[in-house]
């Protein structure tokens, strides 16, 4: 790992998380679900630019469009409790089949999706092993940004959630406390101010529908 990565890792895993989960694609993709944030080519091209400049490259041989598929797929994780989403997208891999890796001894159909595609991408590379003897532990050692992200995204999936606000243009994020619905105090706001326009639009209808049935009677 080169300074930037280091850099990247000290941001912290919830962060970086979010940081790279939203950066936005380039037009439309499918499946549709994942496509939110997106931007045109310039607009995506120049976030990407900007975060390898701040946080360095995924792994070496990670360049070009395979960003934007590493992309697609963490988006995926994010609804890993909903295996049964969709038949059609239940395999992350059958969107990039290269990412199955050669070396794998695995056999990874027989896995989840989540687990296959965190076992797929770890199994590429050598990752250094650390045992602490005394409490048992068994630790991996990220050698690239990619290793890292993902064994982030493994420490942290009970907690990825999906900004309530239905047009948050960052929904991607980790919570930090088990009640958390919205990514920002921002998107927060927005939601109490929805929620408040339909109780008053609810108590609206209900009280005209109140008065229309007292001069009935
Ligand atoms: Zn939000």
């Amino acid at each position: 790992m080169n300074g930037k990565n280091v850099e990247a890792m000290g941001r912290g895993r919830e962060y970086m998380l979010a940081r790279f989960a939203n950066l936005p694609l380039p037009g439309s993709i499918t499946p549709k679900f994942l496509e939110q944030p997106s931007g045109d080519l310039a607009t995506a091209e120049k976030a990407l630019c900007e975060f390898r400049s701040e946080f360095g490259e995924l792994g070496p041989e990670i360049t070009g469009d395979k960003w934007y598929v590493y992309l697609i797929t963490f988006r995926y994780q994010w609804y890993w409790r909903q295996a049964n989403r969709n038949p059609e997208h239940r395999r992350p891999l059958s969107i990039s089949i290269h990412l199955r890796g050669k070396k794998r001894r695995l056999s990874i159909n027989e896995m989840d999706d989540a687990s296959a595609w965190a076992t797929s991408i770890l199994n590429r590379n050598n990752l250094d092993v650390e045992v602490d003897f005394p409490s048992g532990r068994i630790n991996l050692r990220p050698n690239t940004l990619i290793d890292w992200l993902v064994l982030s995204l493994i420490e942290c999936r009970r907690k990825l959630t999906i900004c309530a606000n239905g047009s948050c243009r960052k929904p991607y994020f980790v919570k930090t406390h088990p009640r958390d619905r919205y990514c920002c105090k921002d998107c927060s706001d927005m939601g109490r101010q929805v929620g408040q326009q339909r109780w008053e639009q609810a108590n609206r209808s209900a009280g005209a529908k109140r008065c229309r049935n007292r001069k009935k009677s």
